[in-house]
């Protein structure tokens, strides 16, 4: 089967073909597959713009599609910047950004109150329409300053207690291993390969 992935995003599409291509799933990065849609985001969860996402592609492609919607959700701060992680900083935002406005956030919170996790929402709609969904999470805490230069978007302030790193510490292999995306991807992994016995 062939899939087209509801993103460009470069280190998704590597982490999904990865793991898809395992199962015999050949992904395609919209690009590659010659469709363009980048509808509004404007679902409250994860789950909810990974679906937007996932259908506004199929609507146009008419064909396997997969999309992830992942973000950073901090306890302190009630889950933000949860759906809002791209744009945190305002619509002009870069990692830079985000990660500044993150610190002073937290400024005054203590350490044992910075913990986080990182979520990733994984939504595929099939040729005939069926919806599957998979959820990953990766609990952490939220340093003072930056470490490591590996990764991107909140990597470097996101530290991973049982590994004793940031992700951006870490080599994309353990990331990999870990992360929010690769947890989400082997459950959806069980959920498609279930799906795909239901037909034999
Ligand atoms: P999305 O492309 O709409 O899913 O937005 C995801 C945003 O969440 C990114 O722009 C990052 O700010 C943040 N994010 C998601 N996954 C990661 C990760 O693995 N490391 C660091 N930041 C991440």
């Amino acid at each position: 089967m062939r899939m087209i992935l509801a993103s460009n995003n470069a280190h998704k599409a590597e982490e999904l073909r990865a793991i898809l291509s395992v199962l015999g799933v050949e992904t395609l990065t919209m690009r590659e597959s010659g469709f363009s849609s980048d509808p509004e985001e404007n679902g409250t969860t994860f789950a909810e713009n990974a679906y937007i996402k996932a259908k506004s592609l199929f609507d146009l492609a008419g064909c396997a599609v997969i999309a992830d919607d992942s973000g950073l959700a901090v306890d302190a701060l009630g889950g933000a910047p949860g759906v809002y992680s791209a744009r945190y900083a305002g619509e002009d935002a870069d990692d830079a950004k985000n990660n500044e406005k993150l610190l002073r956030e937290l400024e005054n919170i203590a350490d044992p109150r910075r913990t986080a996790a990182f979520v990733s929402s994984i939504c595929c709609i099939l040729p005939d329409g069926r919806v599957l969904r998979a959820e990953g999470r990766c609990p952490g805490i939220i340093l003072r300053r930056a470490a490591g230069d590996g990764g991107f978007g909140y990597d470097p302030l996101f530290y991973v207690p049982e590994y004793g790193k940031t992700f951006a510490e870490m080599s994309s292999a353990e990331k990999n291993s870990v992360s929010h995306r690769a947890r989400a991807l082997r459950e959806f992994s069980r959920i498609f390969t279930e799906e795909m016995r239901k037909e034999k």
